[in-house]
């Protein structure tokens, strides 16, 4: 027997497989996507098995054996091994790149995953009540009968042996079992009570749940508040009694705690979570729980969206216009693409759900491709919050440099009614450029072409990009002055400018206050509880959060998201206000909100302070068309680096000129140019955008590229479909 193992060898992930043979002895345990350890020079490693055949065309005295078989039952199922291709062949990444990313790291193909299950050790009864009871009639030991009296009833966990369950077990009366245990507790709060669905409510749960066993896409569009965590619950609830499985992917679990509290109180043991924060023995836990048919749901970030269900009944994926879904290293993969390419294979819907679709999930909801379903109200008794517009160059005059006299006002009022407030701002750090009042010198990472961003806390300056770190400077390093100034504003200089102003408790959550496990969720509980009066934070702190007793949200400066050098950065600034905006008044509670601003005229800022999505839409739709980007247009960004300046330069351009000279005369082709930051890590980076309706010869071309650099060790280009950025 001869098997072709597919293997990653190397750092560009490139595809091989080579031919091994298998002894008589292993022949039995090998199957199509099971693991093996293969002899590979002086190493040995890992693979994947995915052929299996009588014979081989090579010269079987060079072929070696394997070494053993590591899986009992295959880690890639056949869904997952046709699905590795689609990806390959889609987003040209290698074949082990797109495997390798469907499975937890215990069961990736690699060397040294030292990550074991844990079994409890129970003792289990053998013989009827009857026998044990007569067994008991007759024994004389305390701890003996205590013993037995139990497992009449249940199992017993053993901690330690002693003689007493010996004796019982040299008995024949019981014996032991070994069981998986899951290392993974869900530690957070779990609360829920039942409500009535709207009508609202129960038309869309009808509408996709009458469309189970078709393969269909929906667009929940439903306001911040709107109830759409309780269709999602009711729908997937429908899957279970069809008995059928459900995933819900969700931008990041930690920072929607709250959903997954409710969900766990609802459906319990039958749901497995699976996100970045899970250590790898807890995240293979809840891997084995689906694998053995013990989950029927899973709520996970992006890569859940590969989990091995083999009877999926819905997908639905929450706040699906956040860019976390995209995968932006590789392979590149989007999940709501993978979502729908699962959706035709298992016939089931899929559900996505947003306040403030993305343009390409909205154009495509707008000519039918999607069903759109709306909800338009928030639940009950609570409004949209109302949104006031602060144009800061008029504050800046006035000498209000951080806060407005009206956001400064309404959070003293706040206070003085024991309501609570949270604070928006998307900069992390003190401040975000040390600068030389004498000469201008500005601090920069020497490897980025990045300005550092000033940590007091830490008396640090770090570099956003790299993460390189290093000690403040208190004297200019050209001209020796020690006029230094930090300008620009991030979460901890906030934090200590309200300190001052306000006498309130004060809480912050950003990257840097959230490094350990668990502390984005003792923020929010505390929250909750009200340990604090206002919360600051940057965009982590926009989504999901549900707490009646925020009644003002500021947004200290919306600047920063609108003007990033991206396309997207209108869509951008309105999803991020329009949900911060959402986290106002969710109860009876009117809610507000003031957005501060140099920009207070543009639409995206005018229309979040309407609410009006629609028309934000049709705006950027406009924008769109006009500047040729997608929705209008499909995008590919090849990104090219090199350490050397003049390669990548010289190399860029060669594979300009050969994509102009090979796709169609009506794609577009831009560049090569500088990144929008040219030195990250010492590694220079180029781009080329192309843009394109229909192009026949557009994969056959790139195809052509990526194989003839994937060799090339001076450069790297990497191909992204649909970029998230530019
Ligand atoms: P969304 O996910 O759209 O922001 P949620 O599902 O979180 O909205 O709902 C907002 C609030 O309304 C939650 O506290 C939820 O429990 C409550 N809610 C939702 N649907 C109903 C209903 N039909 N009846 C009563 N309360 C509801
Ligand atoms: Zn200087
Ligand atoms: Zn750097």
């Amino acid at each position: 027997m001869y098997i072709d193992v597919l293997c990653e060898l190397g750092a560009k992930a490139i595809d091989q497989t080579f031919v091994y043979h298998v002894p008589t002895f292993l022949k039995e345990s090998i199957k199509i996507g099971v693991r093996v350890k293969i002899p590979f020079g002086k190493m040995e490693i890992e693979g994947f098995v995915i052929n299996i055949n009588n014979d081989s065309l090579f010269d079987r005295d060079k072929i070696k054996d394997i070494i053993s078989v590591i899986d009992e039952e295959p880690v890639l199922n056949k869904e997952m091994l046709i699905l590795g291709k689609y990806m390959a062949d889609s987003l040209l990444c290698s074949k082990v790149s797109a495997y390798q990313v469907m499975l937890p790291k215990a069961l990736k193909a690699q060397v040294n995953t030292n990550v074991k299950l844990k079994y409890n050790k129970y003792l289990r009864r053998n013989k009827s009540i009857e026998e044990i009871d007569l067994y008991i009639s007759k024994c004389r030991y305390e701890t003996q009968i205590e013993l037995l009296c139990k497992l009449k009833e249940k199992d017993i966990l053993i901690r330690k042996m002693n003689s007493s369950i010996n004796t019982i077990l040299k008995h024949g009366l019981a014996s032991i079992v070994y069981e998986e245990e899951s290392r993974y507790k869900y530690t957070g709060k779990s609360d829920y009570k039942k409500v009535s669905l709207t009508s609202e409510q129960e038309k869309v749960v009808s509408c996709v749940v009458n469309s189970f066993d078709r393969s269909h896409t929906f667009l929940l569009y439903g306001v911040t508040g709107s109830g759409k965590t309780e269709v999602y619950m009711n729908i997937i609830e429908e899957a279970l009694k069809q008995e059928k499985s459900a995933i819900m992917l969700v931008p990041e679990i930690s920072l929607t705690p709250q959903i997954v509290g409710k969900f766990m109180a609802r459906f319990g043991d039958v749901i497995s979570i699976l996100h970045s924060k899970l250590s790898d023995s807890e995240r293979y836990d809840e891997y084995r729980k689906i694998t053995q048919g013990k989950s029927k749901i899973v709520i996970g970030t992006r890569s859940a969206i590969f989990v091995p269900f083999l009877n999926i009944g819905v997908i639905i994926i929450d706040e699906e216009h956040t860019s976390s879904y995209k995968q932006e290293n590789n392979p590149r993969y989007n999940a709501k693409d993978i979502a729908m390419w699962r959706s035709k294979y298992h016939d089931c819907p899929v559900l996505l759900g947003s306040a403030t679709p993305s343009m390409e999930t909205m154009a495509r909801a707008a000519n039918g491709v999607y069903t759109l379903l709306t909800l338009n109200k928030r639940v009950g008794n609570s409004t949209l919050p109302i949104v006031e517009v602060v144009d800061m160059k008029k504050e800046v005059k006035k000498g209000n440099f951080i806060l407005s006299d009206i956001l400064k006002n309404k959070i003293d009022d706040r206070l003085s009614k024991k309501e609570q407030i949270i604070l928006l701002l998307n900069k992390r750090g003190y401040s975000s450029i040390i600068s030389c009042k004498e000469c201008g010198y500005v601090a920069k990472c020497p490897k980025c072409d990045i300005t550092y961003t000033y940590h007091k806390k830490s008396n640090n300056l770090k570099c956003h990009y790299c993460g390189t770190s290093v000690p403040v400077i208190y004297k200019c390093p050209i001209c020796g002055s020690d006029n230094l100034k930090d300008y620009g504003m991030g979460t901890e200089k906030l934090e200590e400018e309200l300190k001052k102003i306000f006498d309130a408790k004060i809480v912050r959550m950003d990257v840097d206050t959230t490094t350990k496990k668990g502390d984005h969720q003792k923020i929010i509980d505390d929250f909750g509880e009200r340990k604090y009066d206002i919360l600051i934070g940057t965009q982590m702190i926009a989504k999901g959060l549900d707490f009646p007793l925020v009644t003002l949200v500021g947004v200290v400066s919306a600047d920063s998201s609108l003007t990033a050098s991206d396309f997207r950065a209108s869509e951008n600034t309105y999803q991020l206000l329009s949900q911060v905006a959402g986290r106002a008044g969710r109860s009876d509670r009117k809610g507000e909100v003031i957005i501060q601003t140099f920009n207070p005229d543009h639409y995206s800022i005018r229309l979040a302070e309407r609410h009006n999505y629609l028309e934000f839409y049709r705006e950027e739709m406009k924008m769109r068309k006009m500047l040729k980007y997608s929705p209008y247009y499909y995008m590919v960004l090849l990104s090219i680096t090199s350490k050397v300046y003049e390669i990548g330069s010289v190399e860029s351009n060669k594979i300009a000129s050969y994509l102009r000279n090979n796709l169609d005369k009506e794609t577009i082709v831009l560049g090569p140019s500088m990144a929008s930051v040219f030195k990250v890590n010492n590694i220079f980076h180029y781009q080329i955008i192309i843009k394109y309706r229909k192009d026949n010869n557009l994969m056959s071309t790139l195809k052509f590229i990526d194989e003839m650099y994937k060799k090339n060790n001076k450069i790297n280009v990497e191909v992204d479909f649909s970029p998230i950025r530019i």
